[in-house]
């Protein structure tokens, strides 16, 4: 029995099958250039014959569902339309006879320009066709490949997922039912899909390096996500032993949960700290109050639109928030605008791969640069506030101006609510998130403009340290301990406090143990996690003396590296 060492991302334990999962969003795409024109008529025939194929595969479809299912024999239907459509093959056709290059790259070429083109339409019909044409671009190159494109929708058994890596937009359509763990040879505590495993509650271990290389299809594996470990054909024993260290953890954790939901996150002196909970999907607010959170502190609207499928329009992106509202009886609800970009890439709104995409075109910046997807999504929102206290935030602010602009966008969405008759919370509020360094260290001049704040310590890290949040190879650097992350947050905290508003933290930190005590001492009011990490960390809580958590604060902003806060706190 071999055992490898990577991150515990989602605590738990788990053993079970290896799925070995080599796909993506989109394939691997040869490109070349041939000489002979019977090279492009080959080419031609090619891209032809996978065009009738996947006709066929999808005619056979309909007549499968035909009875069961309108909706989807529609969309099938409008799909093979598009296969055939004249347009499509006459781009692909002076593709291939014009640049000389192969079927498959023509036609990734050609529907990605088409559906760049659509997206940007000011007509949602033709904008929902963008999604349709890029799959239909990724459909035909896996069959101009010979591979099935392959999918972690629908999953046959109960498996262990092994890879190199999961996008987000991969993850969050898992099929969670089968998946009993995750095993990836890249990743962090704080990527996007760990955050995800940890919403699913699935345990995970990331950065092992090279499991893809160690194990194959039908392997056993445990995944130990406490420790770490991953062990590859364990022997009968140490099976044995792991069943039954995952029984008791459930059973503690269980207890844990009893005794803490309902009460206080209250230190022995009496100082209270809010605790919330960070969804992906809105279905996921109803677990967070089951683990005691007293409402939602970052909802990742993102999420909805990585799913597959189509971009929501606004009325889907009502119902998404206002279940959550509604869910919530009265809790606030933080409802963050979409924060795509970076690793969260949704392909049919990127026109050109980025070269540095986590200092890119992403977040706000992505917002502020479509008017209409954002003020679709403002609008959204602002209809959910007419059912229950919701917040408003904005991701990835820099500095002032771009903070100015999305609320002129915010009030000019409120005109067109009511322009539309439409109800909302005329007193709704807005607030920024800090995690930029620069943001933090103008907090004082951001204050005066909302109504909160709330600290995204994952990405408050990984650009103040300057590692990326993804990458295993640096993540030994990524300590939330480093001086210069708590003084960026104390900077934050003060900056609130003085101009009167609230400040949250909602970053992967608030559910480390570790780190409660000098979030409690630097003074944050508010504390934002998974919500499976709520009855630990309120149970924490409760043990410690504000005054002490004051004391030890301030002895590790005079620190001069994040070993010695350690130590700080070992004392
Ligand atoms: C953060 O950056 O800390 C945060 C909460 O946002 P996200 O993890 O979604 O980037
Ligand atoms: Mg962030």
């Amino acid at each position: 029995m071999e055992v490898l060492k990577g991150t515990a991302t989602s605590s738990g334990i788990a053993s079970g099958e290896v799925y070995i999962w080599t796909g993506g969003e989109t394939p691997e795409i040869p490109r070349y250039k041939f000489r002979r024109i019977e090279d492009g008529e080959r080419e031609w025939a090619r891209f032809l014959a996978a065009v009738e194929s996947e006709v066929k595969r999808k005619e056979r479809q309909v007549e499968q569902i035909l009875k069961t299912n309108k909706t989807e024999t529609d969309l099938l239907k409008s799909q093979i339309m598009m296969l055939e459509d004249i347009e499509l093959h006459d781009q692909i056709h002076e593709h291939i006879f014009e640049k000389n290059e192969n079927a498959e790259w023509a036609a990734w070429d050609v529907s990605r320009a088409l559906a760049q083109t659509l997206f940007k339409s000011q007509n949602a019909y033709l904008r929902e066709r963008a999604i349709d044409i890029a799959g239909i671009g990724n459909e035909l190159i896996y069959r101009l490949l010979g591979t099935e494109r392959p999918v972690l929708e629908k999953l046959a058994k109960d498996v262990i997922i092994v890879a190199h890596d999961i996008s987000p937009s991969d993850a969050i359509g898992m099929d969670k039912k089968h998946v009993r763990a995750l095993a990836l040879d890249a990743g962090s505590a704080v990527c996007h899909t760990a955050i995800l495993a940890r919403s699913f509650e699935i345990p995970a271990v990331m950065g092992l390096g090279n499991i893809t290389q160690k194990v194959k299809n039908g392997d056993f594996l445990i995944v130990n996500a406490i420790s770490g470990e991953v062990f590859i054909n364990p022997d009968e024993e140490t099976v044995k032993h792991y069943q039954k260290t995952a029984r008791t953890r459930n059973k503690s954790m269980f207890s844990k949960l009893e005794t803490m939901r309902d009460v206080e996150a209250i230190t022995k002196d009496g100082v209270r700290i809010t605790i919330k909970a960070n969804i992906e999907l809105s279905g996921e607010a109803e677990k967070a109050y089951q683990y005691g959170a007293q409402g939602i502190g970052l909802y990742r609207s993102e999420f909805l639109f990585l799913a597959p499928g189509r971009p929501p329009e606004e009325e889907t992106q009502y119902l998404a928030y206002s279940a959550v509202v509604k869910v919530s009886k009265g809790a606030p609800v933080t409802i963050r605008t979409i924060d795509i970009g970076g690793d969260k890439i949704a392909p049919t709104l990127y026109e050109a791969e980025e070269k540095n995409p986590l200092l890119g075109w992403r977040a706000i910046r992505f917002s502020l640069a479509n008017p209409e997807l954002f003020k679709t999504q403002l609008r959204a929102i602002l209809r959910a506030s007419a059912l229950g206290p919701v917040r408003i935030m904005f991701p990835m602010i820099s500095g002032k101006e771009e903070l100015e602009l999305a609320l002129k966008f915010l009030e000019e969405a409120k005109l067109e609510c009511k322009s539309k008759k439409q109800k909302f919370d005329k007193n709704i509020m807005a607030g920024t998130m800090i995690e930029v360094p620069s943001a933090a260290i103008i907090a004082d001049s951001l204050a005066p403009m909302v109504s909160f704040f709330s600290i995204g310590t994952n990405d408050l890290l990984q650009y103040s340290i300057a590692v990326d949040r993804g990458n295993e190879k640096v993540s030994y650097l990524a300590s939330p301990m480093h001086p210069a992350v708590l003084r960026l947050i104390k900077i934050t905290l003060d900056a609130a406090h003085n101009a009167g508003i609230t400040a949250a933290v909602c970053g992967q930190i608030t559910e480390d143990c570790s780190m409660t005590a000098l979030l409690t001492g630097l003074g944050a009011d508010e504390l934002s996690m998974t919500a499976i990490a709520i009855p630990k960390i309120k149970s924490v809580i409760r043990s410690l003396s504000a005054k002490e958590c004051r004391e030890l604060a301030e002895n590790a902003l005079n620190c001069g590296s994040a070993s010695e806060v350690k130590a700080l706190l070992k004392n």
